[in-house]
């Protein structure tokens, strides 16, 4: 049974002395209790805390990490069934299938740049490719292996498809040093991939026809040395790998066995459009899709943006002074809250006017404009000291800031806040409205 955070509490030191980052031990042991930290962060913890925790500290789905250097990604480390409950915590990597076979070195090259390269930006997120999925090439090993080291050469999490054993050791040996994943085919007799992954030290896809299989073969590989696994789930059609995606998560919440308390491996195939958002949707950690293209691409990160985001937190931007265009000291300067849904309205109507323009985004703890001066979040002493951190008097001639319709009401006390030579004009409410406040408005008064 899992222990309960004031169970936890009592077995830590109880000094709060912060060493784990948090201000008390009993935050600490809250968040312990909750499968979000790990009890390695207290340094002083008694050999006797360690022993009764170390089961109940670890989340019930281990964490798992695949590539080295910043492009490595971790899957896994999941504490809830529904996003409601808390959040999800490790968004499932996409992968593209790369098929080597017939590609000249050219080809290779210019496919896994693009891949590596592939950037797009989206309510303050990046999307871009996890990894490459390289499969073998039975008869040509020498094609995957050269793949999955270009793959690797250009810091790309790999996944090695293998077909066989020997293919298997001859792509995963010689990257080794970067932490493949190895996927052997479905169903490969047990033991045979997993000494090749416990003596390379490297994850390991499990699979088998039923659950109870499954995590028995989770069980062998854990056995045979293999430490970070990832489970295939069973399911010949959509409606039995719903079911099995649904049981291995729910039978690793309840810690049911050891075998289910480990991420979820998809392979999704040409045209299985479906299976890729119902993995997204239901608990897949790692999804192997086929080769790259924006129109399946897209839905597909923008489903999983939508699911793995934090409920509790708005989405945000960044806050600071941006620039619209190419702004110069007489261009307008306006303000609006951190909150990524009216920063990008805000810009891109200002953006679709030509005008070039200093856009000020305020530090407003991610609530759009309105909520956030009902919060005292948008308040004109605040919004002023945002603008001095931001040095807003260096890029602007005509010390006048342009606030949304919205807070008029803190006109009078963010030109007091600001001090003598600024001076706040009201915009309009609606973001929409902007094109003509700034044609009319601004042009009449000749700040610029
Ligand atoms: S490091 Fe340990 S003793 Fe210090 S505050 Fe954290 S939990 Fe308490």
């Amino acid at each position: 049974m899992p222990l309960t955070g004031l169970q936890i509490f009592k077995l830590l030191p109880n000094t709060n002395c912060r060493k784990c980052g948090y201000a008390t031990c009993l935050a600490f042991a809250m968040k312990l209790a909750a499968g979000r930290e790990a009890l390695e962060k207290c340094p002083d913890a008694s050999e006797e805390a360690r022993a009764a925790l170390g089961a109940a500290s670890s989340p019930p789905i281990r964490g798992v990490t695949v590539g080295r250097g910043p492009r490595a990604i971790t899957v896994g480390e999941e504490t809830v069934f529904f996003r409601h409950e808390k959040t999800f915590v490790r968004r499932p990597g996409l992968f593209a299938l790369l098929d080597a076979k017939g590609l000249s070195a050219a080809e290779l090259d210019a496919r896994l740049d693009q891949w590596r390269d592939t950037r797009i930006e989206r309510a303050g997120e990046t999307f871009q490719i996890d990894g490459v999925a390289v499969a073998e090439v039975p008869g040509s090993p020498e094609v995957g292996v050269k793949a999955a080291v270009a793959a690797a050469e250009r810091g790309l999490p790999v996944a090695v498809l293998a077909a066989t054993a020997e293919g298997a050791a001859a792509m995963a040996e010689k990257i080794k040093d970067q932490r493949p994943l190895l996927a052997p085919p479905a169903h490969a007799p047990d033991g045979l991939y997993a000494n090749l992954a416990a003596r390379l030290a490297i994850p390991l896809v499990v699979s088998a026809r039923d659950l109870p299989g499954l995590a028995a073969a989770a069980m062998a590989a854990t056995h045979a040395g293999v430490a970070d696994i990832l489970l295939e789930p069973p399911g010949a059609d959509l409606r039995a790998l719903h079911h099995s995606l649904t049981a291995i998560r729910r039978g690793a919440l309840d810690r049911i066995h050891p075998g289910l308390g480990h991420p979820v491996f998809l392979r999704v195939g040409a045209g299985e459009f479906e299976k890729a958002v119902l993995g997204i949707a239901k608990f897949a950690s790692l999804l192997v899709l086929p080769g790259y293209g924006g129109e399946n691409w897209l839905p597909l990160w923008t489903l999983r943006q939508n699911i793995y985001t934090d409920p509790q937190k708005p989405l945000q931007v960044q806050p600071g002074l941006y620039s619209i265009g190419e702004p110069h000291a007489g261009s307008p300067l306006l303000v609006t809250s951190n909150f990524s849904l009216t920063y990008f309205m805000v810009a891109t109507e200002v953006e679709a006017t030509g005008l070039a323009c200093h856009l000020a985004v305020v530090d407003a703890e991610g609530l759009s404009v309105l909520t956030a001066w009902s919060a005292g979040k948008f308040s004109g002493e605040r919004v002023a000291k945002n603008l001095r951190q931001m040095e807003a008097a260096a890029r602007v001639k005509h010390r006048t800031v342009i606030i949304p319709g919205y807070v008029s009401v803190i006109s009078g006390e963010l030109e007091d806040a600001l001090g003598e030579g600024w001076r706040v004009l009201v915009g309009p409410q609606e973001a929409s409205d902007l094109a003509p406040f700034l044609k009319d408005v601004w042009s009449a008064i000749g700040a610029g």
